[in-house]
């Protein structure tokens, strides 16, 4: 049966991106849907994009397992996979007045959960290796194993994987309902129709608690707690070394500071509950209260330079912690649920400790002979030098017409983006891929133009091109429509 699979995984953020990378390695039939028109639209794109270490779960934790577990494994695999990952360690400094003591805890706590390499350093080697930090930061914990990563490339580059290695990922395909037979699952009901697994997979981020309402399991409880950030241009002169953190605070890690992959400087998060799962609005006091932040660690950041403002909402558990587990009731039905932060830095460890589950449940775990374990490196234009660009032009001339000036992104990638697998079909799934948008303008020479290739490239009318998700088309009508309107209106 062509709609049959064996796992069917609901969600395409990093979690279900990252189960679907993992059980490709089997000899599996595997299907992962998504309700928007990409992956990684939902809490993936936006967050503050550390790998932790993993000294701030506790160790009867799952995020503090799964954390440290992720952080291992993320050098090798996003070698693999061609994801840009920037080792570049974590401080947690303590100011004049803080309670210091904290720091000394999560030192204790981080080898409980065996991080390697912590060091308490002292208001000397901060002055030296963070030369911007307050001059009242007095003591930090360093942790050398966090880094930074795109958190949206790492989850395409797992979907991608995934594909190249035999599963299926369906794009605009909400699951509506799930197939059960008495005590066991056997499909979903989507907007696209009905199929069939005797694993399910609920990955749902935000929505993980409806989800696994359907079968009757009212436990999980998402309560969405809102981030708000502050990005700086590439060009912000002003160094940052490491992910800067403040003294945490027991619902909190704090305003942070941190550079980007892309070597944008990023302010954030607030922590606020909201009661609705689409509020990604960002407000004048969630935005004051990250530039104090931030001052408090840096006094000579302003807000010159920054670029945009965004949020994003965390999943949270009512019990604080992720909930990956099999429903009692329920054969083959997996919650992957409450994947609040590190839920990206854990995300390997996460599909690792996913697939174990069902394997107790039955399903047999195979490896394929001939597994796909890398990803090509898409073409980055604005790393490039000049000598690799005149050559990839000489191939190619469309890798010499530049669409994003701002990024130096040029026509071709974006065609690369649009026809390569899991291909872009928004403009905010081109930005992703290419960056196109992403820059000092964002967008504003370059997304008139995106809007173009993206109606060309799909065969669809510009006013059919969205930015992101059902409803956000950008124009409403041709202008020469409009106006023959207006025409006819004026006669
Ligand atoms: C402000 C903030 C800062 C954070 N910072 C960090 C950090 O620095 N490091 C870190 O490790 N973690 C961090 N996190 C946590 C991390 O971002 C999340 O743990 C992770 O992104 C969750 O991924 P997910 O796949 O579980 O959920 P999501 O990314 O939300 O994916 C769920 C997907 O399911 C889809 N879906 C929902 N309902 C349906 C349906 N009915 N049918 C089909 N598809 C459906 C959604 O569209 C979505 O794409 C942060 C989170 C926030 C909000």
């Amino acid at each position: 049966m062509a709609n049959k699979y064996d796992v069917i995984i609901i969600g395409g953020g990093i979690s279900g991106c990252a189960v679907a990378w993992k059980l490709a390695h089997y000899n599996l039939k595997i299907l992962l849907v998504e309700k928007e028109a990409d992956v990684a639209t939902g809490t993936t794109k936006a967050n503050t994009a550390i790998i932790h270490a993993g000294y701030n779960a506790d160790p009867d934790k799952l995020k503090g397992r799964l954390n440290v577990k992720g952080n291992e494994q993320i050098k090798e695999i996003s070698k693999k996979l061609n994801v840009p990952f920037r080792e570049i360690g974590s401080l947690v400094v303590g100011l004049q007045n803080d309670n210091l003591k904290v720091i000394d805890q999560l030192y204790a706590k981080g080898k409980e959960n065996k991080v390697k390499n912590m060091k308490i350093v002292d208001r000397k080697w901060l002055r030296e290796n963070e030369p911007n930090i307050s001059p009242k930061a007095v003591k930090a914990l360093w942790a050398p194993t966090a880094g930074i990563i795109t958190p949206w490339e790492f989850a395409l580059a797992m979907a991608q994987n995934a594909v190249a290695n035999g599963a299926e990922v369906k794009l605009e395909t909400a699951v509506l309902d799930i197939i059960t037979d008495s005590d066991q699952v056997k499909g979903v009901k989507t907007n696209q129709g009905d199929f069939y697994a005797d694993y399910v997979v609920n990955a749902a981020g935000l929505y993980a608690d409806e989800i696994a309402q359907l079968v009757g399991i009212e436990k999980i409880k998402i309560t969405p707690r809102k981030g708000e950030y502050y990005i700086y241009d590439q060009a912000k002169d002003f160094a940052v070394n490491h992910v800067i953190f403040p003294v945490p605070t027991p619902i909190s890690k704090g305003i942070v500071v941190t550079p980007t992959v892309e070597n944008n400087l990023l302010i954030g998060p607030t922590s606020e509950k909201v009661a609705s799962k689409q509020d990604l609005a960002t407000t004048r006091s969630g935005l004051l209260e990250v530039i104090s932040g931030a001052k408090k660690l840096y006094p000579d950041l302003d807000l010159k330079d920054t670029i945009r403002v965004f949020a994003g909402l965390r999943a949270a558990d009512e019990t604080e912690d992720f909930v990956i587990e099999a429903a009692p009731h329920l054969k083959g039905f997996i919650n992957v649920a409450g994947i609040q932060s590190p839920g990206l830095s854990s995300a390997t460890a996460i599909a690792d400790f996913t697939v174990e589950i069902m394997e107790a449940q039955g399903l047999k775990l195979s490896e394929k002979k001939e597994v796909i374990e890398t990803r090509p490196e898409p073409v980055r234009f604005y790393e490039m030098t000049n000598q690799a660009r005149a050559s990839l032009i000489s191939k190619n001339k469309d890798y010499g017409q530049i669409i994003c000036r701002c990024e130096t992104v040029s026509y071709q990638e974006i065609i690369d983006a649009i026809h390569g697998p899991v291909g872009a079909r928004t403009v905010n799934a081109v930005k992703r891929r290419t960056r196109a948008g992403a820059g000092r303008c964002q967008g504003g020479f370059c997304g008139p133009r995106v809007v173009e290739i993206i109606a060309h490239e799909l065969g669809i009318d510009p006013t059919e091109v969205k930015q992101e998700e059902a409803n956000s088309n950008i124009l409403e009508y041709k202008i020469k429509e409009l106006l023959g309107k207006k025409v006819i209106e004026n006669a």
